[in-house]
This record gives structure tokens, sequence and C-alpha cells, in this order.
């Protein structure tokens, strides 16, 4: 691969909201752009009129800034092949299909939907792979006339060349080789005047100059079709790569019930975009380390040799490690931001930073922050059962004496924790496990150490003795 000219693309359409699959799509191709200092560009294939919708055009493209994955050309920005949304791209089609009728390689064809149907049906049952039968394909001018007057509207149809072979070398795959005489002529413009999708998908790929491109593998039958009208119009073609589609755990397609949501779902639930970026390089994609990346170091050490085969399989628990990893790895500031919504701000006592550093180890989500802001600062401390259970086992006893010590030393942690050993006996957890539980109302949680020097001294000493008590 060259270094300068590799120029990938996402090519969405706008009939639905980002999910994991569609997204690792365009991650893998922002990847590769940025590994061989390409560029990426973004097209919004929006020629099915019924399904495509403004507002998923604005999601997507406020889902993929947020994920950090921007392209160099594309709505928005712009660039030399403008426009970037198939809609506005009628009058170019229009140049080619003519091109193509020049050279004898089209035909209307006046076949009804039900007409196909029923000859498809009928290969299949004959155990022949369905393709079109080429009804009109031998149709004279005077009998398309004769259809044209009685109100049809014909499609357009690719005369594929037969008994040809058409190869190519899959940038995931491979070797592949498709035999033209299984594919039949086909349609590339409908019989309301849109362009078929892989018409205009293999026609922007090569106005756009796209040098790569990888899509999922339920595209690869496109492909032998669209390499034969790229041929036929004198286009150059890109490398074409396709990717195993993403499963659910039990191998079937990822489906809303198992949690695989949209990138605005999973966004609203809080999880971070390095989280699902560490996660979707992963999928069907191995790296050498399985430590967290950033951007830049994933897009690194992307390499097509270590693209999977096999199906995909998506993880919800791999994605809750990443997320814990992203918690880990974010800066206060970015912490801050994320869980702000989610903490009530007068609740904070105390620095920002010092909160963050904190719970930072406890929590994976902005709720988890939320509910170690309410267990450190909250005027109420509801306790868990074994934090009530304990601290009634541990004794009031224990308690005065923590009173006393806390009332001496303050927050200090060492002197807290020597005083009260001296004068209890406790020891090890049998110390630390009732005042944890006292002071947070939990037994696991962020340390000790900076709880107390987190906690109001005034809150610090009303949990102390009503655990006393
Ligand atoms: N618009 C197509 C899709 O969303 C693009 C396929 C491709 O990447 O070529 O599936």
């Amino acid at each position: 691969m060259k270094t300068m000219t590799c120029k990938t693309r996402f090519a969405p359409s706008p009939t639905g909201y980002l999910h994991l699959g569609n997204v690792r799509t365009a991650l893998f191709n922002a990847l590769l752009a940025r590994r061989e200092q390409g560029s990426f560009l973004l097209r919004i294939e929006d020629t099915d009129r019924e399904r495509s919708r403004p507002e998923y055009v604005a999601a997507l493209l406020e889902d993929l800034r947020w994920l950090g994955l921007d392209w160099q050309e594309g709505p928005e920005i712009g660039g030399p092949h403008p426009p970037y949304a198939q809609s506005e791209r009628a009058a170019i089609y229009a140049g080619y299909y003519q091109r193509l009728e020049e050279r004898g390689l089209v035909y209307p064809c006046f076949c009804s939907p039900a007409e196909l149907a029923l000859s498809r049906k009928t290969q299949l049952a004959a155990g022949r792979p369905p393709r079109y039968a080429g009804t009109c394909a031998r149709l004279s001018e005077a009998e398309r006339q004769a259809r044209r007057r009685r109100g049809l509207q014909p499609t357009l149809r690719f005369r594929t060349p037969p008994g040809q072979l058409v190869q190519f070398i899959d940038l995931a795959r491979g070797p592949q080789q498709f035999a033209s005489d299984d594919i039949g002529d086909f349609i590339i413009r409908r019989a309301d005047g849109g362009p078929q999708f892989f018409f205009a998908n293999a026609v922007d790929d090569a106005l756009m100059g796209i040098t790569h491109l990888l899509r999922g593998e339920d595209h690869l039958s496109n492909t032998p079709r669209q390499l034969l009208l790229l041929e036929a119009l004198d286009l150059p073609a890109p490398h074409y790569g396709h990717l195993a589609l993403i499963v659910g755990a039990d191998g079937g397609p990822l489906s809303k019930r198992e949690g695989h949501f949209s990138v605005r779902e999973l966004r609203a639930t809080g999880y971070l975009p390095e989280a699902l970026l560490n996660d979707l390089a992963r999928i069907g994609h191995s790296y050498a380390h399985d430590h967290w990346m950033s951007l830049a170091e994933l897009a690194e050490a992307f390499t097509l040799e270590r693209l999977g085969r096999a199906p995909a399989r998506y993880d919800e628990a791999q994605l809750l490690h990443w997320q814990s990893e992203a918690v880990q790895c974010a800066t206060p500031e970015r912490l801050w931001a994320w869980l702000e919504s989610a903490v009530a701000g007068d609740v904070l006592t105390t620095s920002r930073e010092a909160f963050i550093a904190a719970v930072r180890p406890n929590i994976r989500f902005p709720t988890d922050a939320a509910f170690w802001a309410e267990r450190l600062f909250g005027a109420e401390l509801p306790l868990s059962e074994e934090s009530r259970a304990l601290v009634a086992q541990t004794g009031s006893e224990f308690f005065a004496h923590a009173l006393a010590a806390y009332v001496e030393h303050g927050g200090a942690y060492q002197p807290l924790f020597d005083d009260l050993k001296r004068h209890t006996g406790a020891k090890g957890k049998g110390l630390f496990m009732p005042m944890r539980a006292a002071l947070t109302g939990e037994l696991h949680g962020p340390e000790l150490a900076r709880i107390l020097a987190l906690m109001p001294a005034e809150l610090a000493r009303r949990r102390l003795e009503s655990a006393g008590q």
C-alpha cells in the first residue's frame, strides 16, 4: 500500500442511529487512513428516500465527532468532490447512465416486481441460482415504445458480460472470484429514477478517489457487480475489504434485547468514547497488547493482517472492562465534565480533584460517582444491610472510642487508627471495616484515608455518634 495515496471512507445510510456494527466499520476505515497517513472521507448514502431522515444525518455527524472519528472530507467541511450526500448527486449519476447507454451496456426493463418474484421462485425451485431471466434484454425499440405508452416505468438494467470470472483480492479475506453468469443482468436505476445502491456507491467511490474501503461482509456479493460497472465505465476500482459481521454472545445478529444499543444510548448511559473505541477496535481485529490505547495508538498498531475472518463476537463484559479502563485513564477535567450532571455540585464540600482522586477506582459510570457523592457528603446516610449488621455486631464501645479519637485527631488517618487500635485492641479488618461501614454505609469503596480527608468533620462525627447509639 502506498503511504500517501490511501483514502478510505465511511458511507452510512441515514436510516437509523449509529450502532456498534456500523461504528466499527467507520472506526476501521478511520484507523486505516490514519495508519497510512491518508485521509478519511464521509459520504451520506441517502438514496432511500422513504427511510432516510435528516435527523439521522445530524445524529450520525454528532456521534462520529463525539467518538473522535473526524473526517477530512465530507458534510460540513466540504472538499474537492461535492456534494457529499447522494440525494444531491442525481445529475452526476445521469451522466454515467448515459455513458453506459451510449455503449449499449444497459437496457430498460419493464418487468413488474410480481413477475420478477415468480421467475425467482421458479429458478430456486429448479435448484438454480436466481438471476434475471433476460426478458427485457431482447425487446425491440417498438416493443419498448409500446410498453412506455402503456404507462410502464422501466428500471435500467446493466448487461452483465457472460462467461467472465470477476476476481479481486479482498483486503480482509484474500482472493475472491465470482462467475458473471451467476450474477445476471442487474438493476442500476430504479423505476422511480433513483440510483440502485451499488451503482451510486461504486461511482462515488471512484469519483471521490477512494483507494481502500472496509465494509460489512453483507456487501461482499455487491462487489463483483461494482467491479463490472466500474470497468464498463472506465472508472478506477478501490481495494475492497469485507469484515466479518459482529454477532452476539449467542452467535446471532446483535439485538437490542441483549443490550446492543445505539451509540447515542451508550453515550447517555455514560460510556466514554474511548471505551467504545478500544472495545470495537478489537472486535474482528487483534492487537499485540491488551492495554488501553488512545485513538492515535489504536491507529498506529492497526494492520490489515490482523483482521479476523471468523464472525466477530460482541461481549458486553469486554465493553464494561474498557469503560473501567477509560475512566482510569481520563484526565480529572474530563472526568469532571463527564460526571458533573449526575453529581449535584453543591453536595461536594471539597475540591473536585480530591473527590475524583478518591472515587475514580470505584466508578464506572456517572451514576456511580453520584452514589459516592451521596455517601461521602449526603446529610442522610442509608446503611447497607451488611454495614448495619457489622455496626451492630461491633458494638457501641468501639464507636465511642472512634468518636473520641476523631475529635482528637480529625481526619488524620494514621494517628486516628493508631489511637483506636490502642484503645480497642482491634486490628486489620476488625479495625477498618466497622469504620468504613459507619462512615460510608458500605463495606467496600474508596480508600479510607481519602474518605477521612474528604468528609466534612461535622458529618464524620455525626456518623460515628449514631453508630455508637
Ligand atoms: N450505505 C451502505 C451501508 O450503510 C454502505 C456500504 C459500503 O460501505 O459500501 O451499508
